[in-house]
């Protein structure tokens, strides 16, 4: 498995959780959905993204994200039938590092690329990004390739 993106959406990821601070920011990664998108092989590129508001109540926005279900919803049906479509996920995680907790955990679906980046204050620290396994038991970290190389 594998997260591709450029350098560019790279950057807006990081500009949204600097924004967002100290709350979570969330937003979705959008690109060619491939036919072996549930493989355990498989390599997906993000070629857009689309940033969301967090629709948790601000004393929890701190700690969680929620992606806002009617925005959702309008983003699925605006790529419906275009072959692009939600490769995966993004999102800050304020003063901690780049690993999933275990509401993430709880939240996730298969097949996905579940990009997470640490941020204190302005400063992006790094980001991972993690697929959840079939059985919903653990996330497994996949490689990240920002413009062609490995972060
Ligand atoms: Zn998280």
């Amino acid at each position: 498995m594998t997260l591709r993106l450029s350098q560019a959406l790279w950057a807006q990821i990081g500009e949204h959780a600097a924004r967002s601070y100290p709350e979570e920011c969330c937003g979705a990664l959008i690109g060619p959905v491939p036919k072996d998108f549930a493989a355990s092989g498989r390599s997906v590129t993000a070629t857009a993204l689309r940033s969301f508001d967090n629709a948790w109540e601000a004393s929890t926005r701190k700690t969680r994200y929620q992606l806002e279900p009617v925005q959702l919803a309008k983003l699925e049906r605006e790529f419906l039938g275009t072959g692009n479509g939600i490769v995966g996920y993004y999102h800050s995680h304020p003063d901690v590092p780049d690993w999933p907790s275990p509401f993430d955990l709880l939240r996730a679906w298969p097949c996905y690329s579940y990009l997470i980046v640490s941020v204190a204050g302005a400063a992006v620290g790094g980001g991972r990004s993690w697929v959840r396994s079939d059985d919903g038991r653990e996330f497994h970290n996949e490689p990240l390739i920002i413009d062609g190389a490995p972060i």
